[in-house]
């Protein structure tokens, strides 16, 4: 399952550096994968990427970004669930590609 931020979001981006995988972008913002941008999937507050985010499965035992947030705005997204394995194959196949 990827993470999904909630509108309750109060934009102050302690979250986005923690991102082992780049998933997480300000609102507006485009984001990008292998060296393609795309428009941006929210516009007035930060935002994760579904295909980018792997629950940072692979790189650490919980999510670096939940651990930050100062509002807990951030819940499993209940429109992308995974499995671990389906995460962690996702995160060797970012490994292939430039984040
Ligand atoms: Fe990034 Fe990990 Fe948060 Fe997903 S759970 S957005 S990979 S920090
Ligand atoms: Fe929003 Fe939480 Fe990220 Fe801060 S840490 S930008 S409140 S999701």
């Amino acid at each position: 399952m990827a993470l999904l931020i909630t509108d309750e979001c109060i934009n102050c981006g302690a979250c986005e550096p923690e991102c082992p995988n780049t998933a997480i972008y300000e609102g507006g913002a485009l984001w990008s994968l292998n060296g393609q941008t795309h428009e941006p999937i929210v516009n007035d507050y930060f935002y994760i990427v579904p295909d980018k985010c792997t629950e940072c499965v692979g790189f650490y035992n919980e999510p670096q970004c939940m651990a930050v947030c100062p509002v807990d705005c951030i819940i499993k997204d209940p429109q992308h669930i995974e499995s671990h394995d389906e995460l962690l194959a996702k995160k060797e196949k970012l490994d292939l590609l430039e984040r």
